[in-house]
């Protein structure tokens, strides 16, 4: 099956921070892979600014460098890249002061679609805005994208939302999780709302719990003091396992529309009861001689008495009709055994078994890689194939992505790649909504101040494991246990 490109409407995209490790790594190469797809119209333009002095062929070498390093081979050309270049522009600008804004306001167009991705620190965002706003380059429909993080708790995040607000509209600001740009993410919204089969064993009289788990085998080297100052919770949780724990939770939309989408999800947000200290087990990760002499968690963060969490797992409960009694264990860790990202629906057992107590009896499970292999099993109880007798066993069905949309998945596009698109269509649905990010904030620091309050430690655990033992037990005494965590 070949995907489908809807072409967009002409744009200049502006890039700060255009020559920085996420324009690099994600960014530019992203825009390439939508480029090769035909998706990009003739006179779209890619704007690169930053403070760096440099003119566009300074900068149409840093851009070929990105996408020779992040591309596959047999995915470019120099035919194809040259003319891939030929969008490509830079604007040295300082955020921070006056320099070059007079010169990105001479280059970028007014009659096109305009988006301004704010690829810089956070601590910027509000200089962008207002130089934008001040130097009359950025129009009634233009469009920010800011990135992770949204604030370090509530008060930042709302401070952030008021300083955006004061140039930009909601309608303008694209908040991006780039975990909502997964196809297997928004596959999940169409599993669950344009089938029939779902929906109705969706809540707690039929689902036993969900887990939802967000594993990495790298550590926090090299940016671990900056790390350090967030942590699991801040770093994965309020964002990326809460948009999940949102799709998976909330109540189908009355349309497909951002709004709609975002209504819903902030209801669970909402609903979130508080969780209590023992439902939430902590950890850093050891080094010594059984991580191979790699570092400890406190030596990458450079702080001996660090209580930063590289891990954390935790039992959340919703308080709605829906939910009530359905427990969704969240976990995500640095250093643990495999790199892998799945959301695993656990249903309940058959009321009644007719086969007796039957060995190799599982509950149905739909499970959602989202890396590595995005893909979707559903895993059913049949009969064991052949004679002697009825013998259960547990088959998956199948729905692997990569096989389904491209003979090895490398045409996936990736999530920054479609969120990108979606900007400059003007669909807001995948990005998060100024009081989403306040509401996971409101029940994220309540969270944090009462571990801090009590001086809580992180338990230890080592590196390739699967986390504290102490995580296991969060699940054991409910007579559950962990999905594995393999790649
Ligand atoms: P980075 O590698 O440090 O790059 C920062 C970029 O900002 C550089 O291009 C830098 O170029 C530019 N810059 C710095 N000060 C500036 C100023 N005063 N005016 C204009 N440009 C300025 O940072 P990054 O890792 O790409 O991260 C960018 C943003 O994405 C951050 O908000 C980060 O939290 C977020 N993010 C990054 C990742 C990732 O994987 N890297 C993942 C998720 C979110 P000059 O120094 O030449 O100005």
């Amino acid at each position: 099956m070949v995907s489908r490109v809807i072409p967009v409407d002409p744009f200049d995209l502006v890039i700060f921070g255009g020559t920085g490790d996420l324009a690099r790594r994600k960014i530019l190469p992203g825009l390439y892979r939508r480029f090769l797809a035909g998706q990009m119209p003739d006179d779209a333009r890619i704007i690169g600014a930053a403070r760096g002095e440099m003119d566009d062929e300074g900068f149409r070498a840093l851009v070929a460098d990105a996408v020779s390093e992040f591309i596959a081979e047999g995915k470019r050309d120099g035919e194809t890249l040259a003319r891939f270049l030929g969008h490509v522009h830079y604007v040295a600008v300082d955020a921070k002061g006056e320099a070059g804004w007079t010169d990105l306001a001479r280059i970028v167009r007014k009659d096109v679609v305009q988006a301004f991705y704010f690829s810089v620190a956070p601590a910027l965002f509000g200089d962008l805005a207002e130089r934008l706003h001040r130097h009359g380059i950025a129009g009634p429909e233009a469009r920010i994208v800011v990135e992770k993080p949204f604030g370090r708790d509530l008060e930042s995040a709302k401070a952030l939302n008021a300083t955006l607000a004061e140039h930009f509209s909601e309608g303008q600001i694209y908040r991006i999780d780039h975990y909502l740009g997964k196809e297997t993410v928004q596959n999940l919204m169409a599993v669950r709302f344009a089938n029939i089969l779902f929906e109705p064993l969706w809540n707690a009289r039929h689902v036993d719990h969900v887990q939802i788990t967000v594993a990495e085998t790298v550590g926090v080297g090299g940016r671990g003091a900056y790390y350090d100052r967030s942590g699991a919770m801040r770093d994965m949780v309020q964002n990326h396992l809460m948009q999940l724990l949102c799709l998976i939770a909330m109540e189908p939309p009355y349309r497909f529309d951002p709004d709609a989408v975002r209504d819903e999800k902030l209801k669970v947000i909402r609903a979130l009861q508080e969780v209590r200290p023992d439902d939430i087990v902590r950890g850093q990760y050891r080094g010594g001689p059984k991580a191979g002499g790699a570092p400890s968690y406190v030596e990458d963060a450079e702080d001996p008495a660090s209580r930063t969490e590289s891990y954390i797992a935790m039992k959340v409960q919703i308080a709605n009709w829906r939910w009530k009694g359905t427990p969704f264990y969240l976990r995500t860790g640095k250093k643990l055994r495999a790199r892998a990202s799945e959301i695993a629906v656990v249903f309940k057992e058959v009321p009644h078994s007719i086969f007796g107590e039957e060995e190799g009896w599982r509950e149905n499970v739909l499970s959602i890689r989202l890396q590595p292999n995005e893909g979707m099993t559903l895993s059913v109880m049949i009969k064991e194939p052949g004679p002697g007798g009825m013998r259960l066993t547990e088959v998956p069905l199948d729905m692997s992505f990569a096989e389904a949309l491209g003979e090895d998945g490398t045409d996936i596009p990736d999530a920054y790649e479609r969120l990108i698109m979606d900007v400059i269509r003007g669909n807001q649905t995948l990005f998060m909504r100024g009081d989403e990010v306040e509401a996971a904030w409101a029940w994220t620091d309540p969270i944090i101040a009462g571990w801090e309050a009590r001086g809580d430690r992180p338990k230890g655990y080592d590196p390739g494991s699967s986390g504290p033992e102490d995580a296991l037990m969060l699940v054991h005494r409910d007579g559950r246990r962990w999905r594995e965590i393999r790649e």
